[in-house]
């Protein structure tokens, strides 16, 4: 047995889950005592329960973020010790990419394979690429256009302050890992992840201290968003909030924060197009299209859930899909041979059966798939829709479930209007051979991110985000950092 599946296999038989918040270096319950269960999405079991954390203890994370700011304990010491530091946390976050992975899986459901192989990866190459912009991040002088000759005028680039990182359960560790741009730019976080999914932020914090970032630093609270969530989007010590979850949820943190005028940045939902063209190559277009819907159970902002094909190839597309749909294996993300795992939460599966109820109210038609799969978990049958109108609720709104709704169209100058009838703009993809067509996409469609002959490929280096109500500002490559700094002007008298 090789070294990594005995500890696959140690953990699987006692999973230990760290089950306290960090609050100044310290593992600690909440206040009030009071907690939240944490459930196993595949069989509704307990895995474990964590704090639930209200504005009491909020208050405590935010003034030990504050201290830690003020005092530059993090943004005072070097940058390349910074660097060293986040390159020490990807390092552990790798060397630990087995039992994150199956943390992640227990938590969220998510195949362990997409989990280990894809998401904590992912999480580690995040820190290490923000590892490396660290000692990069220079101001410039400036060539004053009254009195050059009199002054000598230059910019800083300081970090924000504190930052409250508030993330979603639909991919918990690669969303905590928006720590590594504030921590790069020098920023002290609250770090709070979604009540469903609290475990790897968790274990990452064990790690973080670990690496040696110092106490204060990195604050990690769990609690409801109505509690903990609005506590901290409302503080007015954060300077700061990076928000990832719903649009409903982006617009009460707008809200929130304008309190004391806090900077944010939004990742918020979506309804992206998928385009396929009667030139594609078939082959890569419906394997395609079916990935980028059906992901992760369809739980990714970015998820391509509206279909647009030319008629010609239209019924092909479809069936295709609905092969794929029809024998996509579900079942526990545990299990080696399972595909699909299930939707996190009861409740996101009543809203996602929900959703599918309500398609077939409205008139649409169902190929496949159309509601619950099996009685224990909350699983969703991999659902495809045809006979659609644009005014549908299914069309028009985020179901984050594995649903997928399909409509012919005639002539490409259709293109832009279909793909654009959204009030998302997160994401969007077409697959041709035609490059004209291809290019001409890229240009029409109002998304933050559009894929030609592929999908879900994101990289940490390419700036991801929203258009329209999809959110504001971009994580990931240098734009993902600029948030977390701000300029400052200096001018000095010669
Ligand atoms: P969902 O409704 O699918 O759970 P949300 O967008 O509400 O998605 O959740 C994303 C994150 O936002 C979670 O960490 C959640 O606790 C938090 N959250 C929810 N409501 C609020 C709120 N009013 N203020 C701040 N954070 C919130």
């Amino acid at each position: 047995m090789s070294q990594a599946s005995a500890q696959t296999t140690a953990i699987a038989k006692s999973p230990s889950f760290q089950t306290q918040m960090l609050i100044d270096g310290q593992w600690v319950d909440a206040r009030s005592g009071a907690t939240i269960a944490v459930l196993n999405p595949a069989d509704g079991s307990q895995l474990t329960t964590v704090p639930a954390a209200t504005a009491v203890d909020v208050d405590a994370a935010v003034s030990a973020a504050r201290r830690a700011f003020d005092d530059g304990r993090w943004s005072g010491l070097p940058t390349r010790e910074r660097a060293r530091i986040l390159n020490r946390l990807a390092d552990l976050i790798d060397a630990n990419a087995e039992e994150l992975g199956w943390i992640e899986t227990l938590d969220n459901g998510m195949p362990l394979a997409q989990a280990v192989g894809g998401h904590v990866p992912g999480a580690a190459a995040t820190f290490r690429y923000y590892a490396s912009w660290c000692d990069k991040l220079d101001g410039k002088t400036t060539n004053l256009s009254g009195n050059g000759a009199e002054y000598h005028a230059f910019t800083l680039l300081e970090p924000v302050g504190v930052v409250a990182i508030i993330t979603p359960w639909n991919a918990p560790i690669i969303t905590a890992a928006k720590l590594a741009p504030a921590l790069a730019a020098g920023c002290t976080c609250v770090l709070k992840p979604a009540e469903d999914t609290p475990l790897t932020a968790l274990r990452l914090g064990e790690l973080l201290i670990e690496a040696g970032v110092p106490d204060g630093v990195v604050n990690i609270v769990t609690g409801y968003g109505a509690d903990a969530g609005a506590a901290l989007a409302s503080h007015h010590q954060v300077d700061k909030i990076a928000f990832t979850g719903s649009t409903a949820t982006g617009r009460s943190i707008i809200n929130s924060a304008a309190g004391n005028f806090k900077k944010v940045s939004l990742e918020l939902g979506g309804k992206s197009p998928v385009v396929v063209m009667d030139d594609a190559d078939l082959d890569r277009a419906i394997p395609g299209a079916a990935n980028a819907v059906f992901a992760n159970a369809g739980q990714i902002c970015s998820a391509g859930t509206r279909l647009y094909v030319q008629r010609k190839v239209f019924d092909r597309v479809v069936a295709g899909i609905a092969e794929i749909a029809g024998n996509i294996r579900l079942g526990n993300g545990m299990d080696a041979a399972t595909e699909m795992g299930p939707v996190v939460s009861q409740r996101q599966l009543e809203r996602v059966t929900g959703m599918i109820d309500a398609g077939v109210a409205e008139g649409a038609e169902v190929v496949v798939g159309g509601g619950r799969h099996g009685d224990t978990g909350y699983f969703v049958k991999p659902t495809v829709f045809v006979n659609t109108r644009p005014e549908m609720k299914i069309v028009r709104e985020e179901i984050f479930g594995p649903v997928l709704v399909a409509a012919p169209f005639d002539d490409p100058s259709e293109i832009p209007l279909l793909a654009n009838d959204s009030d998302y703009g997160l994401a969007a993809a077409i697959f041709t051979t035609n490059l004209s067509t291809g290019h001409r996409f890229a240009q029409q469609v109002r998304a933050g991110t559009v894929w030609m002959n592929t999908y879900h490929f994101v990289d940490v280096s390419m700036p991801w985000g929203g258009y329209k109500q999809s959110g504001w500002g971009r994580e990931n490559g240098f734009d993902g950092l600029a948030p977390y700094l701000q300029t400052k002007s200096v001018v000095v008298a010669i």
